[in-house]
């Protein structure tokens, strides 16, 4: 027998003195003293009487130890359940109540109130810090460093990955091994991704992005990642040159343009900038053109499918679209009544099927049921089209959708009309409460540094592009729109803050 997931992306390294993460401090754990640390974690773990598919819900910051644990867990046959950090206590107790988890490794200053919420679940708790202290290291480091791998399926549960939470309450994903290794697999592929890389990883590991699009690819590929705890400016800026690749959230990239330093001489040795996770500004790509003569490969994804779609590696990336279904992911856009497939160049429902996707959402079998069809198409609560090329457009998530006065609106629309006004930084359309309407527009600008955008005049260039039934009603000017920590636009918080404005 075998364990798919740990033998093609741990295990196949194991006596390599290869490099594999470079740390902050500026030293380097190959290959096989990682592996060795995952073992002894393994270890820990079944001596605790943890046994193969029960839960570990990890709620850690991100160090070589917390990459580990995940490693740990795919040669224990565990179910991983990475956490966002952000969470508070209530928040947790969900998580670990709806997973049933039977270990939980928080950090120790949240151990006073994780301890007594675990016990009443009858979840043990472990300790895991920044620095890779706590009771889970402290135990893992008396085992041996050697673990014998627990037989696994490809059809088995490798992780519970819980969505952002944009939209709503967060989603525990099933994930099996083949969902991951099948999408790793593509992409290290499709994106080039070899030994000889070096991946500049600064995205959180307790996301879909930076643990399994990241993390997963350079194991697969034998790579190696310089592994940042966060994004820092001054950081990114000092560790780049020593990259070959890098995968980040759009603000990332917008970060990098606003600084002088981040230029073509920095990034000469670079070979790919990925973005994903939240729509990249048409605006940004062409600037980091500009700025750099690279043209970022933008992708697009999901906790329930990893990544669907990617701009070509070798043929045009397109500014604005998220590229080709991928090898093995069929795409179609559909009718959100009926379900009926629509002819290119119509907006509707992004539906994907393929190896990557989910088995479902944990203990929500309506859930599942509406989302995931009986032919395998899951529906991706985002709106969509296929242009004349066949490049995917998003246009928006599904309940952002305006409709007003029983009209479609779709906010993406005006949002890049918008976008395109002098003095603008950027902008969020949502629907309000209306009394006639149902819903109606309501624009919100975020000026660029220094600027005080005329929204009188940008209100003209509305109406002479759009019809009238798209136009804001209003037109509000904020410092900052709210955002989670991938960098989504939370329009929930916005539509709730505003629901007063014409009710
Ligand atoms: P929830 O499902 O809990 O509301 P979420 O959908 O934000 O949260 P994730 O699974 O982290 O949770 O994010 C996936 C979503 O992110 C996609 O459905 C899509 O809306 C958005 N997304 C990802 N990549 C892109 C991209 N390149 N362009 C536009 N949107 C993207
Ligand atoms: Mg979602």
């Amino acid at each position: 027998m075998a364990n798919p997931l740990y033998d093609r992306l741990f295990g196949a390294h194991a006596g390599k003195s290869t490099p594999f993460l470079h740390l902050p401090d500026g030293s380097t754990l190959t290959h096989d003293a990682f592996l060795k640390i995952a073992a002894q974690i393994a270890n820990a773990m079944t001596e605790a009487g943890l046994k193969a598919g029960d839960r570990v819900a990890a709620q850690i910051e991100k160090s070589p130890e917390a990459l580990a644990l995940y490693a740990a867990c795919a040669q224990a046959g565990l179910i991983f359940l990475p956490l966002n950090t952000a969470y508070t206590a209530d928040e947790l107790q969900y998580f670990i109540e709806n997973s049933g988890a039977s270990l939980v490794v928080c950090d120790a200053a949240k151990s006073d109130t994780i301890t007594p919420m675990a016990a009443a679940l009858n979840a043990q708790v472990e300790t895991l810090n920044a620095d890779g202290s706590g009771s889970l290291m402290d135990k893992a480091s008396a085992q041996p460093d050697s673990f014998a791998t627990v037989d696994r399926d490809g059809d088995d549960l490798a992780a519970f990955l819980y969505t952002s939470g944009t939209t709503g309450r967060s989603k525990g994903a099933m994930l099996t091994q083949n969902n991951l290794l099948s999408n790793a697999e593509t992409l290290v592929d499709h994106w080039h991704f070899t030994d000889q890389d070096v991946l500049l990883h600064a995205l959180p590991i307790f996301h879909t992005h930076g643990l399994f699009v990241a993390s997963n690819i350079m194991l697969l590929a034998g790579g190696a990642m310089i592994f940042l705890p966060k994004f820092d400016l001054d950081v990114v800026i000092a560790r780049l040159p020593e990259a070959t690749s890098m995968m980040g959230v759009p603000t990332f990239y917008t970060r990098l343009l606003s600084d002088d330093r981040f230029d073509a001489e920095l990034t000469k040795d670079m070979r790919l900038f990925i973005s994903g996770s939240a729509p990249l500004l048409a605006e940004t790509h062409i600037q980091f053109e500009q700025r750099t003569g690279h043209r970022i490969l933008e992708r697009y994804g999901m906790t329930e499918t990893n990544m669907n779609t990617s701009n070509p590696y070798d043929g045009e990336r397109r500014a604005g679209t998220v590229g080709f279904p991928l090898p093995g992911v069929e795409l179609k856009i559909t009718n959100p009544d009926d379900g009926s497939t629509l002819p290119d160049g119509e907006i509707g429902q992004i539906e994907v099927r393929g190896p990557n996707v989910f088995k479902g959402y944990w203990q929500m079998p309506e859930k599942t049921a509406a989302e995931l069809r009986d032919d395998g198409f899951f529906i991706t609560g985002d709106l969509g089209k296929v242009d004349e090329d066949g490049y995917v457009h998003i246009v928006g998530r599904n309940k952002d959708l305006i409709i007003s006065g029983g009209y479609n609106i779709y906010p993406k629309e005006i949002e890049l009309l918008l976008d395109d006004q002098a003095g603008v930084l950027e902008s969020a359309v949502i629907g309000v409460p209306h009394p006639d309407f149902g819903e109606t527009v309501l624009g919100i600008i975020i000026p660029e540094a220094g600027a005080t955008p005329d929204l009188d005049q940008m209100m003209e260039a509305v109406k002479t592009s759009l019809a009238r039934f798209k136009h804001p009603r209003k037109l509000i000017l904020m410092d900052e729109l709210p955002r989670n920590t991938m960098g989504k636009v939370q329009k929930n918080i916005l539509r709730d803050d505003f629901k007063d404005m014409f009710a």
